[in-house]
């Protein structure tokens, strides 16, 4: 148990020290910067080093061996002569003998001591020399070294038997062929003994009798051995020292190489490493530098190539900063800009420098992309781009807000200035002529304007009001100034108008208009003749949302031509889809008086007739009593020219207007449509049936049909009937659906039977 615990709490303090260790590598990791410098100087160290370190080794083992082979060389020298030193210790015990071999020996620091042994192998003479220091004598030789050193006499070939590892070649001494036995094994390592046999030759016969030329036959006599002890201890230690001294040199020189080399690839480098700072600011997005050149053709190439590379991107910076706040076209100010610079006027507004917002829109721009193509079209909106820079120069800014429109901000002036310079603008375009494919012609404009003097107001309500007091000048005429003023509810109207605008061209955009199909009934059959086409829009979630909502914003803004054009269209698909036997189904559609307006129209109806394959007399346009009477000569020459391509029209909510009849005999319709506001309370009222019995009668004469709206019941269509009204609609006859129903209403069994009875009579 206590065991357990024991490791436990090792193992725990193990892992703690791990992670702690692997903490701190970590650390050191991170804290690590290489730099060029410093690897290039580690990899130079490291390759110096392994260099320095091979050659002390080399030299060591080199001079081991020089040392060691010039010692074996020297001792069989030794030992030859010690031989011949030692024979007559054999022969006689002559004191001068030993005197020589110890004077003899005393010249060699390397001999360490000499034996000299019997030919039983006993110790005969031992001397040793002042350099012996051993404290434990070596052992004599072995009796097998004996038998070993006497056989090796016979041997032809004389060698060294090296005992401890070292190879000996062939010695050859003077005259004398013998081996020597060499022992490196024991002792110590500079101990090094060799020995050899000592012998005396003689003749193996009686020489002196023989006479003829052949050599007496030599008997080599082994009388005893000699062996030297040599000690290197000497030569090793000088060698060690030196070595030492030699590496303390080498490591020393890299050490001085290692600062020096330091200090020269620094400089060497510098160059480089001035690059450095520049690039670190390139990469922060600073482009105001220049890179420095040092001199040095590499360094000058990269510094160069940077500078290029920095100088490019400075220009494509530049480039994409216009292209971000210019348009293309005109290359003036575009929305974003100048809404960034209206912003800042705003901002001013409370150190009570007042600016002026003009909204500018260019008067029926469709006709000149209608009759001179869209290119031109872009031409003149350049042309008129630069008329207004030249004419206000460089104190307003003048953007193109899109399409025809252009924004103008005007600083540091009063209403009466601003409306001033409105003015001689409209006056400009007035007398300006614009040239276009060799034709000479004006444009006008229309302008609206709103000062810039509260900054309870932000850019978006600033722009909306100087847009809207824009579009009363169009709707008062065009070519116009109108101001801008807040009046109390005016803010409210214009809140609400502002976001219809928006959720209207969100809708054209997204197609999120619904078409709903009403039926027109034949009051004698009461089968349907035709659909009257009404719009809806779809809201943002996806309800459905009545004209009455949206048509008057849109009008404002000047949003229905688009809605009107959307609605032709789609209708005209819906048409081209029908089946065969519902080809003499007609539609009628709607034109709001912008519409009609449109010089542009005809043909575009007729582009639109033609791509969809329809006949022209399958549409009805329709158009209000209001609308037409309103520019008469505009619309009856629209009027005419779409009958003329075949198409039929109405005129919408007839009897309204203070002087109905009298424009009737002037308007070319096919179709009158009897406002609802006789119809509804027919059955009732006696006045009501005279104005629409009236209305039937003239349209007889006029040759028009005639068409009465808000048919609530079976009664009001008999009574319709009855007057000679020829078709009807209303909630009896169908509600507006989004499919086409051709359901024939039930007629009253009274306007059958008198339809019977006309018939017969
Ligand atoms: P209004 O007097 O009511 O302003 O009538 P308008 O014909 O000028 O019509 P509106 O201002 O509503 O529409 C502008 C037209 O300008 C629509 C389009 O045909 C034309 N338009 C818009 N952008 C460009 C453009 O970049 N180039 C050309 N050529 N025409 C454009
Ligand atoms: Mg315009």
């Amino acid at each position: 148990m206590e065991q357990d615990r024991n490791h436990l709490n090792y193992s725990k303090i193990m892992g703690a020290l791990v992670s702690k260790i692997r903490e701190r590598i970590t650390a050191l990791h991170k804290i690590r910067v290489r730099t060029l410098v410093g690897e290039i100087l580690v990899l130079q160290l490291l390759f110096a080093t392994l260099v320095g370190v091979s050659a002390i080794v080399g030299l060591w083992w080199t001079s081991s061996w020089v040392v060691s082979d010039n010692l074996q060389r020297w001792a069989v020298q030794w030992v030859s002569e010690l031989d011949d030193l030692g024979v007559p210790l054999y022969t006689s015990q002559d004191q001068q003998k030993f005197l020589q071999i110890e004077s003899y020996i005393s010249k060699f620091p390397e001999i360490d001591f000499v034996r000299y042994y019997s030919k039983d192998g006993e110790v005969i003479f031992s001397e040793e020399t002042a350099t012996y220091r051993r404290s434990a004598d070596p052992p004599e030789l072995t009796a097998a070294q004996f038998a070993t050193l006497g056989a090796s006499t016979t041997l032809e070939a004389p060698q060294i038997v090296d005992a401890g590892g070292l190879d000996g070649a062939p010695l050859r001494v003077g005259e004398s062929v013998r081996d020597y036995f060499l022992d490196t094994s024991n002792v110590s390592d500079s101990l090094m003994r060799i020995s050899a046999p000592v012998w005396v030759e003689s003749m193996s016969s009686d020489g002196l009798l023989n006479l003829s030329d052949e050599a007496a036959p030599v008997k080599l006599d082994v009388i005893g051995y000699v062996e030297v002890g040599l000690d290197f201890g000497i030569y090793k230690q000088q060698l060690t020292r030196n070595i030492i001294n030699g590496s303390l040199v080498i490591a020393a020189a890299l050490l001085l190489f290692a600062l020096i080399g330091r200090f020269i690839f620094r400089r060497a480098l510098r160059p480089l490493s001035n690059l450095e700072m520049p690039l670190t600011e390139l990469a922060r997005g600073n482009m105001e530098l220049s890179m420095p050149r040092s001199g040095h053709k590499e360094i000058d190439t990269i510094a160069d190539t940077l500078q290029s590379t920095v100088e490019s991107l400075k220009e494509r910076d530049q480039r994409l900063h216009r292209l971000a706040s210019r348009d293309a076209l005109t290359d003036l100010v575009n929305r974003r800009y100048f809404m960034d610079e209206l912003r800042e006027v705003l901002r001013r507004v409370p150190q009570g420098r007042t600016g002026a917002l003009l909204f500018l829109d260019l008067d029926q721009f469709k006709y000149v992309n209608d009759t001179l193509g869209h290119a031109a079209g872009d031409r003149v909106i350049v042309q008129v781009a630069d008329q207004l820079h030249m004419e206000l120069g460089d104190d307003a800014v003048v953007s193109r807000f899109g399409g025809d429109e252009f924004t103008i901000l005007l600083y540091d002036l009063d209403r009466d200035a601003a409306a001033n310079v409105a003015d001689g603008l409209l006056q400009v375009m007035r007398t300006h002529p614009f040239v276009e494919k060799g034709r000479l012609f004006h444009i006008h404009c229309s302008i609206g304007l709103t000062m810039i003097d509260s900054d309870r107001y932000t850019v978006e309500e600033l722009l909306a009001r100087a847009d809207m007091a824009c579009n009363q000048a169009k709707a008062r005429g065009r070519n116009r100034l109108e101001q801008h003023f807040v009046g109390s509810g005016e803010a409210k109207q214009m809140a609400s108008d502002m976001n219809w605008s928006e959720r209207i061209k969100a809708a054209l955009r997204h197609d999120r208009f619904v078409l709903h199909y009403q039926p027109i009934v034949d009051t004698r059959t009461g089968e349907p003749a035709h659909y009257e086409v009404l719009i809806r829009m779809r809201g943002e979630s996806k309800e459905l949302i009545p004209p009455d909502a949206f048509l008057p914003a849109a009008n404002r803004f000047g949003l229905i031509s688009d809605i009107d054009r959307w609605a032709i269209t789609n209708a005209m698909q819906a048409k081209a889809k029908q089946t065969a036997q519902r080809i003499h189904d007609c539609l009628t559609i709607n034109l709001s008086g912008k519409t009609i307006d449109d010089p542009g129209l005809v043909d575009w109806v007729r582009g639109h007739l033609e791509k969809y394959e329809l006949q022209p007399e399958s549409i009805i346009f329709e158009v209000t009593e209001q609308v037409a009477v309103e520019n008469i000569s505009i619309a009856n020459s629209q009027i005419d020219a779409l009958r003329n391509l075949g198409c039929k029209f109405a005129i919408d909510d007839f009897g309204t207007g203070y002087s109905s009849f009298s424009y009737l005999k002037d308007l070319s319709a096919d179709y009158i449509k009897i406002d609802g506001c006789f119809v509804r309370d027919l059955v009732e009222s006696k006045i009501d049936q005279l104005i629409v019995s009236s209305i039937a009668q003239i349209g007889q004469v006029a040759n028009k049909f005639t068409i009465a709206e808000q048919v609530n019941d079976v009664e009001t269509l008999g009574m319709l009937d009855e007057f000679g009204i020829d078709f009807a609609q209303g909630f009896y006859i169908g509600k507006p659906s989004p499919r086409i129903s051709r359901r024939t209403v039930p007629i009253s069994i009274d306007a059958a039977r008198r339809r019977r009875l006309r018939a017969k009579r």
